[in-house]
């Protein structure tokens, strides 16, 4: 459910038209919804209430905007990390550091520093090499690193071969078949703590069996580390359930189902339970708002040129993601629909964003609005073919704020410098 609805023929983002926010802002701009993210993250908070000790980090290179990190940071959600950037930007957002969790395949030294100066919950550790450089650093500033150990389960996540990440070949976390010598050599360096275990399996998943089979292989690694004497007293379940990008489709499973299946397979453990969901916070809290430029009739098609490109909003071309697409302005009852092809203006056949896509007819000058647009849209954004870096704006209730300015021109291309011996 979110809170992007028609109302009085037009579409809203909570009270706010989406057509007063792109005459305010311009387009294309995302728009997020407050009462949509807070909504997400407490199903996933009660989802796993059940455990007395357990925090859900939201995977903030979903969408990172500062705006969005306190409003989720102020409702008790901690962050999971996967730069120093991140980290930044988690701080200043206000997020304390014992609620950061710093996870990803090549953290370097100068980043590990700097968490550990500023504070972090848990370093999840992805390779031997790396647990090295972290028991270094730790102790060459004489502190104690608190870590999980991510372990590859070898679990096949069912999802886009893009964001899979649990199965043995791909390049996340140690093979579980290793962990016990892994964790012994843990114990073995100076300025570590073993504080639990990671595992994340992947993204845009939309069955629970894939979370199950990981989490039950996670509990009998559970039992035999501590009968090696380990302290495991945190699991960090990873994020990955996925969401509902088509309004046709089966939606995938609850948060609150989803928190059922942790209880079942590691509640008895007696962890404290840690869970990283990005897309599902993110992703249907957010729409990305475009004006159509030019209806261009081809030799056999329409063409919907919009002003979006891969650039603001890139998951279709580089995942084949599919979007609904819907007009700003509500269509009559009974309209007949047609098919398009929605396209960007940038000069690659990739930026297309759906073909023979059946919509309501749309003339030039007509808003349209890409639903589950909030994960992974604007933080993949860039400025390819010189198109200034896309706006955020951020709705609660009848207010909204630009919480990410559009560049100007002179800004984008003032950054650029041209050496003297030019
Ligand atoms: C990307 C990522 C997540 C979040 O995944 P979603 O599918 O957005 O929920 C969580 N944990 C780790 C380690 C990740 O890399």
């Amino acid at each position: 459910m979110d809170h992007f609805l028609y109302r009085d023929g037009a579409l809203h983002a909570e009270d706010v038209p989406v057509a007063e926010i792109a005459r305010a802002v311009g387009t294309p701009v995302y728009v997020y919804s407050a009462a949509t993210l807070l909504r997400h993250y407490h199903l996933f908070d009660e989802a796993i209430s059940w455990a007395d000790d357990h925090l859900v980090c939201y995977a903030m290179k979903a969408a990172s905007n500062q705006a969005i990190l306190k409003l989720l940071g102020d409702a008790g959600a901690g962050m999971d990390v996967v730069s120093e950037g991140e980290y930044r930007r988690a701080k200043a957002a206000g997020v304390s550091g014992d609620k950061i969790v710093f996870a990803g395949v090549g953290k370097k030294p100068g980043e590990i520093r700097t968490a550990l100066e500023g504070g972090i919950r848990q370093f999840n550790v992805e390779s031997e090499p790396e647990m090295q450089v972290i028991s270094d650093v730790a102790t060459s500033m004489g502190v104690v690193a608190p870590i999980t150990i991510r372990v590859n389960p070898d679990v096949d996540a069912k999802t886009h071969e893009k964001i899979a990440t649990g199965k043995s070949e791909n390049k996340f976390g140690i093979p579980i078949s290793r962990a016990v010598e892994v964790y012994a050599m843990a114990a073995a360096l100076p300025g570590l703590q073993i504080v639990g275990i990671d595992v994340h399996i992947g993204s845009q998943l939309v069955d629970l069996d894939p979370f199950r089979l990981a989490y039950r292989k996670v509990a009998e690694l559970t039992d035999t580390l501590r009968a090696e004497g380990h302290e495991i007293r945190r699991l960090d379940l990873g994020g990955g359930l996925g969401i509902p990008y088509e309004k046709s489709n089966l939606a995938p499973p609850s948060p609150t189902d989803y928190g059922a299946v942790i209880r079942q397979e590691v509640g008895h453990l007696g962890c404290e339970i840690e869970i990283e969901p990005g897309r599902l916070i993110a992703g249907n809290a957010g729409i990305l708002v475009a004006d159509t430029i030019y209806v261009k009739q081809g030799e056999d098609r329409q063409f919907l040129i919009l002003d979006a490109a891969m650039n603001d909003l890139i998951r279709p071309s580089m995942y084949g993601a599919h979007h609904d697409i819907v007009p700003v302005i509500e269509p009559a009852a009974g309209v007949d629909y047609q098919p398009y092809d929605i396209v960007g203006p940038v000069c690659e056949s990739g930026d297309t964003f759906a073909k023979q896509r059946n919509m309501p007819p749309v003339k030039a000058g007509e808003l349209v609005a890409f639903r589950s647009a909030g994960a992974y849209g604007a933080v993949m954004a860039s400025e390819y073919n010189s198109r200034p870096l896309i706006p955020e704006v951020l709705v609660q209730g009848d207010q909204f704020a630009v919480i990410r300015a559009r560049p100007t021109f002179d800004e984008m291309v003032n950054r650029d410098t041209i050496p003297e011996w030019l």
